[in-house]
Order: C-alpha cells, then structure tokens, then sequence
C-alpha cells in the first residue's frame, strides 16, 4: 500500500468519504487519492515522493504555478503583522482597484471567502435590487452549493429545476429555471412564461463544470438582449473564467458587458478569497449602504488579499496571457494528434488557460449532453495511464483542465510523449 493509500484509510475515519469536497475522492476514476506533499511550479509532489505535471493547479487558481516566490514573498511579510484583523485594510482597497481595473463592467466589489458565497450573494443581490424572486440557470453549469443554484433539469432542460441534492426544499428549487446551455430559444421561452418574476440569469460565460463548454456565436450577446428586454439582470460566473480565458475574463474575450460579476479562485492567488461586482446602482444596495445584507467575519482577509494582489499584478502582463494561449494550444493539438495516431476517438479544445478533452467523434460540444455523451469508461483508462505516468489531470470527465505559467514548453512535449503510451494502450 502506498502512504496515499494508507492516509485515505485513515481519513475516512475522521472525515466523510476521507475529504473535504467530493470530486477529491477520485470515486469516479475507481481510484484512490493522492495526498498531496507539496507544490512547486508545474509539479506536485504526493506523500509517496512521486512527482507529477500538474493540470488541476487547485481547480483554477494557481496560474502562476504553485509557490511563486512573489506571492509567497507577499504573503510571509503580511503574515508578520497579523493574519485577521475584521475591520478595513488598505491591501483590500488596493486589490479593489485592481480588479476593478481589469474589468470596465464594475464599479464596485466586495469581497468574502469563498465562490459559493460570492455566486449566493449575487443573486440575493440581484432578486433584492430587481424586486423578483426567479432565476434562469443552464444545466451542467455549477454556481457553488447554495440551495438555489444546486439544481440542474437534468437532460431535460426547459423545466423547472429538481434539486440536485438532498436537504433543498423543493420551493427553493422552483424558483430556479434551468435551460440548455447554449439555447437561447429556451431562455426566451423561460423569459415569456414568467416574464415578470425573473431577477437575473447567473451563466458561466464559458462552461468550465461540464468539461468545457464554449457559447456558439450569438449565446452571450443575445442573453444580453434578453436580459435588457424584460428587466433582468445578467450575472456572469467568472470564478473559473476571470483572469483565465484572457487577461479580462470572459466578458473581456467575448465583449459582453454583464450586469454583475462574481470572482474567485485566482482573485485569492491560492487563498480562499472570491468576490462580486458590478453597476454603482446595484452595489448600492448592499450593507451597510442598502436593504440587501451580506457579511463575513473573514470577508477580505488581509492575507488572501496579498496573495491575491501579488498575483494580479503579476497577470498586467498582455504577453504572459500569450504564452499561456500558445501553451494551452500546443497541448491539446498535441493530445489530439497523439489520439489520432493511436485511432481513438477524441476532440479537444481550448481557450486562454483552459482545455477540455472528450472521448468522441463527435466534433461539436454544445452542452451539457454532448459531455455526457462521451466515453466515460475511455475517460476512465486515460485518467489512470496518465497518472501512472506522473500527469495528473482532473479526476472526472466533467472538469476542465488548467495551464500556468509555470508549465514550460518541456513540460508540454513531456505530457504529449506520455499520452502516446497511454492512448497506445486504450487503442
Ligand atoms: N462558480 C464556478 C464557476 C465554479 O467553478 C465554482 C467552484 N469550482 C464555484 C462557483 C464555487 O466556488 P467555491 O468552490 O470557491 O465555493
């Protein structure tokens, strides 16, 4: 038995299923987790000594790699003069700035700990400054664990939403409205049937919890036009996206000014940080200012918010996000040669910092569906060959993969040499 092996027995008597978010349990790779020793760079490095290239990076917020030695710097100078103080610094009005300067759709942010609260205090945001109370969702997009979101209309679409989990109660979920990504037929549908009760569409502008999703042609733009036709609000999820499919998010890349935006993952620069913003006239409405009230005992942390602010200032850097392009496209044109040469189906795709594979041939991936639609056994094989061979990408056929900058050209013809021997032996 490996120490990981071993660790996860021991884990599992103290914690439920051995770890603290599910996907962590590798249960849908049949696999056991690697406990994690160290980061450096592109690398993990597990308890067992063994050394990977790593493609989760956290799930999203090291795109710097791990341990870069200006937010480790930062940080160990801040942990000096205190780690929490509840009441305001100056480091989270300069990390204000900051990302309020990368993101012309703001005028304001606040701060708090984590994605779900930021996505949670959105939309109560947005349902206290528009006065309804329904929500317009897409299936196979995650905005967090708050009861509201933490539903999905499961193939369906078009429906109201069933809670995906136990413990939410069903009035919660009905105000929730689920629709296909990338169907803006049944946004509009959604729209006609309950046209006065919709308080905003929250949408991950580029889908990045059901592999990866990017919105055809006109998705984004005409979410817009809808929202402003019946007086909603358009939320974008960047908590994945934000400083990751460009240097100006989602809303950068694609051009669509949204109303509010939520932040996360690298806006704490591996610290739990996250964040939501947008018009004056909005943010207004928030505590201490406005009726809609939100907290948080550790809401802009001042170490978070170094960490956060070494890495923003690292990212004012058009060139860096250029190479992160060409290396994300080098990997997955790699990969997919690599499929080819090996005759196995396989398509990947990706944009800025992230990628996405599947085991199909069918060239498309509009939704939710289409992800499902893959080979989830294929999926299977490939995630543990990799491993084995010292990558570790995200151990589930619905996670999107991450670059950093940390990840050299070397590290991508490595993964690529790899991924021949593991398709060699799915072929
Ligand atoms: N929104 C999106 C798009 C996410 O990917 C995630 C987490 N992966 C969240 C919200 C929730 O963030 P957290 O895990 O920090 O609560």
């Amino acid at each position: 038995m490996s120490l990981s092996q071993n660790l996860f027995t021991r884990a599992k008597q103290s914690i439920p299923g051995g770890v603290n978010s599910p996907v962590r349990a590798f249960l849908s790779v049949d696999l056991s987790p690697l406990f994690i020793q160290e980061g450096r760079g592109a690398y993990l490095i597990d308890v067992d000594g063994k050394q990977y290239i790593d493609y989760v990076l956290s799930w999203g917020p090291l795109i710097l790699g791990h341990a870069h030695p200006l937010v480790i710097d930062a940080v160990q100078e801040q942990l000096k003069l205190g780690t929490s103080f509840g009441a305001p610094t100056v480091i989270e009005v300069a990390l204000a700035e900051k990302v309020l300067s990368f993101f012309p759709s703001m005028q304001q942010v606040r701060f708090v700990s984590s994605g779900t609260e930021a996505c949670m205090s959105a939309i109560r945001l947005a349902r206290g400054f528009t006065g309804r109370n329904k929500i317009i969702k897409f299936a196979g997009c995650y905005h967090g664990h708050a009861d509201s979101v933490l539903v999905n209309a499961g193939s369906g679409g078009l429906t109201f939403g069933v809670p995906s989990s136990q413990g939410i109660p069903l009035q919660v979920s009905q105000d929730t409205l689920v629709a296909s990504f990338n169907d803006l037929n049944a946004v509009e549908h959604l729209f006609k049937r309950h046209a006065d009760d919709i308080a905003a569409i929250i949408v991950e502008p580029v889908a990045g919890n059901m592999n990866l999703v990017l919105p055809q042609d006109d998705f984004l733009t005409g979410l817009r036009k809808l929202c402003d036709e019946y007086g909603a609000l358009l939320i974008f999820d960047e908590v994945i996206t934000g400083w990751r499919v460009s240097q100006y998010g989602a809303q950068g890349y694609y051009q669509v000014r949204p109303d509010l935006t939520v932040l996360g993952k690298i806006i704490g620069g591996g610290f739990p940080a996250a964040a939501f913003g947008g018009r004056d006239d909005i943010m207004n409405k928030l505590a201490p200012l406005g009726p809609v009230y939100q907290a948080g005992t550790l809401s802009g942390n001042p170490v978070a918010m170094t960490a956060g602010l070494a890495t923003l200032t690292q990212l004012d850097n058009a060139s860096l996000y250029d190479d992160l392009s060409a290396r994300t496209q080098q990997l997955v044109n790699g990969l997919s040669q690599a499929a080819k040469d090996a005759g196995i189906p396989f398509q990947a795709q990706a944009i800025g910092a992230m990628f996405g594979f599947y085991f199909t041939s069918s060239p498309t991936i509009r939704h939710e569906d289409d992800v499902k639609a893959c080979d989830l056994n294929r999926f299977k094989k490939f995630f543990a060959g990799m491993l084995k061979e010292g990558i570790y990408l995200a151990p589930s056929a619905f996670e999107v993969g991450f670059m950093s900058s940390a990840h050299s050209e070397q590290d991508i013809i490595d993964t690529i040499q790899k991924s021949k021997i593991v398709f060699a032996e799915l072929s």
